[in-house]
């Protein structure tokens, strides 16, 4: 087989998507490119990032758990990785190794455009204050919200989110609770926890969802989710994070090639795959 000059890398990476998406994005923009996947040792990141280059990679995705390394080994960063703290798209030319993190951006759209809710003025409650929730407030703060709550079962990590953010929120009244502290309904809930991997719910009061609330789940694959569940008991709609994985791909697509790919069809064959 010849040279992939994208791939992502992770540890493990056998179930990683992003080979997928991205050739049918090269299909559907007629880009030439070829896009693999590679396994990098744990201890092993900077060495196969060089390497790779070192054959010709022109860019990379990065999952887990590298985005950290990623950041540190960036030689630019954009803002939006700056504010997530965390890379998961590479690009390397001249010499050099720009970082960018397309998370935030890919939820932004799919919660906009894909599912066609207007962020402007809403009230937003954030569940999680790990990587994944750090990397989509930036994002969510741009699109003018009135209220972002993030909520966490460590309430001290939300609130250091807090701290960080304060500067870009604006008009948005931005603050930090535990899971108990949360009474009041939002138009907008999103689970950036891992609870979900576990089979658990974070453990909030189901009066926060109404029938206009979207309950957002990051986490993706067999629908629906036990956050999902649990939102649609309470009258809520749902969606997982899939519309995201597929857009931060489209975003990262971008960055490295200057073309933004369609992304309906390629959500509707991940979607028949993972069912
Ligand atoms: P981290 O390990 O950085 O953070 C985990 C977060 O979940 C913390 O806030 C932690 O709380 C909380 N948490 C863990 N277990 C529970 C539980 N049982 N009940 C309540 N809260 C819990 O993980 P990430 O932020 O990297 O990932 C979070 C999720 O986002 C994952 O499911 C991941 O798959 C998904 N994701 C999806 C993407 C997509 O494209 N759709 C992209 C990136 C991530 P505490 O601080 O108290 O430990």
């Amino acid at each position: 087989t010849s040279f992939a000059e994208y791939v992502v890398i992770g540890n493990p990476i056998a179930h990683s998507k992003s080979p997928d998406i991205h050739t049918r994005f090269a299909a559907d923009t007629a880009q030439d490119l070829r896009y693999g996947r590679l396994l990098a040792p744990l201890d092993g990141f900077v060495a196969a990032v060089q390497e790779f280059v070192a054959q010709g990679g022109k860019g990379a995705n990065v999952t887990v758990p590298f985005k950290l390394e990623a950041y540190a080994l960036a030689t630019t960063l954009t803002t939006r990785a700056k504010a997530a703290g965390a890379v998961n798209t590479l690009k390397f030319d001249g010499g050099g190794m720009l970082g960018d993190n397309t998370d935030g951006i890919g939820l932004v759209t799919d919660i906009a455009r894909n599912a066609g809710f207007d962020l402007e003025g809403k009230k937003i409650l954030l569940l999680g204050a790990g990587g994944a929730a750090r990397g989509v407030i930036l994002p969510l703060l741009e699109s003018h919200p009135a209220q972002l709550v993030i909520a966490n079962r460590t309430p001290a990590k939300a609130l250091e989110l807090v701290q960080q953010f304060q500067p870009f929120a604006e008009q948005c009244a931005l603050s930090a609770c535990g899971f108990a502290d949360v009474q009041q309904q939002f138009d907008l809930v999103i689970n950036a926890t891992s609870a979900s991997l576990q089979a658990d719910v974070p453990p909030i009061a189901p009066q926060v969802f109404g029938v206009a609330t979207l309950a957002y789940d990051m986490m993706y694959g067999k629908q629906p989710t036990v956050f999902m569940q649990f939102a649609a008991a309470h009258g809520a709609q749902v969606r997982d994070g899939l519309g995201m994985l597929v857009e931060q791909a489209a975003e990262s697509f971008f960055v490295w090639r200057g073309v933004r790919p369609r992304t309906d069809a390629v959500f509707v064959s991940l979607r028949t795959q993972l069912s």
